[in-house]
């Protein structure tokens, strides 16, 4: 059988799953869990929306007690992932201290908070590195460094933080990393981390996204925004996630969805924080119906419910496709998906599906 309860769990851990209805582990959860424990260097690899957060936060919290040193920091790309992480790890009923950290947040109240400091800190390497380098947070007492989406963390240019701040780790004993996919550039970082990495994939998960429906449709310039309503109308999506190209077209979008009177609100980098928060808060409590975004300020969230993911713009490369739609249909969940592809864009798109297979096989 495959539980929790085979993969050394405390009772009171699997009892608090069990109330969320987390009854089986995924592959990467039933994989990564016993290395992670035995003190494994565990990288894993793991298709969106396979529960690599669980893989890691689950056996990381039964390693770590309350003693008000810092002993586990996890860096996240993103601010909503950072919070998003918190949030997993304060529903699991831990005793510990846990706190977020990222940039765009009142520092001031981060350096109070972290006067009596949390076992674990979960941050965006930027805000990290500078309250450290306040002399506000001690490392030396850290003994596990997990990297959350590290392809992501890469293509955002924080390959020199983390290297800097793994060195700054000096007693950790431990380094995980997490990513849909393990790039080259990926693995080198982790040879640059740690000598003894294992390697887990779970790709051959028979979970091919096969669980997504995937439509598709074609359109010029000037007609995509009229065919993105008719397509709305038609579906009338439950909570969808519609994404742009860049800031300006999310914001652009916005105005005319809202205009055209959807209930939809933007998320972007170029926002203020409040307002990142203020669109995520209400996009969860199901105040919206959509949320216009950026591919990279929606990496890596988990909203229970989306059902439809629209691709408004073209993603630029079939990992980005499989990012974007990884956000509906998380674990065994049905998803939709559309994806509005002008005429010039037809080979590019067709690009795309070719690499999606001939991954697949
Ligand atoms: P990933 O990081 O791989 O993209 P997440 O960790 O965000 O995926 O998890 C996706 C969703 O799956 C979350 O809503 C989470 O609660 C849920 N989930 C995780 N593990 C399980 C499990 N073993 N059984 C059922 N649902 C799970
Ligand atoms: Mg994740």
């Amino acid at each position: 059988m495959k539980t929790f309860e085979n993969l050394n769990l405390s009772d009171e851990i699997i009892t608090t799953l069990n109330i969320q209805y987390i009854k089986e582990p995924t592959k990467i959860q039933r994989l990564c869990i016993p290395e992670i424990l035995k003190g494994k260097n565990v990288f894993g690899e793991a298709k969106t929306g396979s529960g690599k957060t669980l893989a890691f936060l689950l056996p990381i919290l039964e390693k770590t007690n309350p003693n008000n040193e810092v002993q586990v920091v996890i860096l996240s790309p993103t601010r909503e992932l950072a919070m998003q992480i918190e949030s997993v790890a304060h529903a699991l009923n831990t005793p510990l201290k846990i706190l977020s950290v990222f940039g765009g947040r009142d520092i001031q109240s981060q350096m109070k908070k972290l006067k009596n400091p949390p076992e674990m800190i979960i941050a965006t390497p930027g805000r990290f590195m500078d309250l450290y380098e306040r002399k506000l947070i001690n490392l030396n007492t850290v003994k596990c460094l997990i990297l959350d989406e590290i392809d992501q963390l890469l293509e955002m240019g924080f390959r020199d933080d983390i290297i800097k701040i793994n060195k700054w780790c000096v007693q950790k004993n431990q380094t995980l990393g997490f990513s849909a996919t393990l790039s080259k550039s990926a693995k080198k970082l982790v040879y640059a981390l740690t000598d003894t990495p294992e390697f887990i994939s779970a790709e051959d998960d028979g979970y091919e996204q096969s669980h997504i429906a995937k439509d598709v449709v074609f359109t010029t310039p000037r007609g995509k925004f009229a065919d993105l309503c008719s397509y709305l109308n038609e579906e009338n999506p439950f909570l969808s996630i519609i994404f742009c190209r860049t800031r300006r077209r999310v914001d652009q979008l916005e105005v005319a969805l809202h205009q055209a009177g959807y209930n939809c609100m933007k998320l972007h980098g170029g926002m203020p924080q409040s307002k990142r928060q203020q669109a995520m808060k209400a996009f969860r409590d199901l105040k919206i119906q959509y949320l216009i975004s950026t591919e990279v300020a929606a990496r890596g969230i988990d909203v229970t419910g989306v059902t439809h993911v629209i691709n408004y713009d073209l993603p630029e490369s079939p990992e980005s496709y499989i990012h974007r739609i990884g956000r509906t249909g998380r674990v065994d969940q049905r998803g939709n998906t559309v994806t509005f592809v002008n005429e010039d864009e037809k080979k590019a798109y067709e690009d795309i599906l070719n690499a999606i297979n001939n991954q697949l096989k």
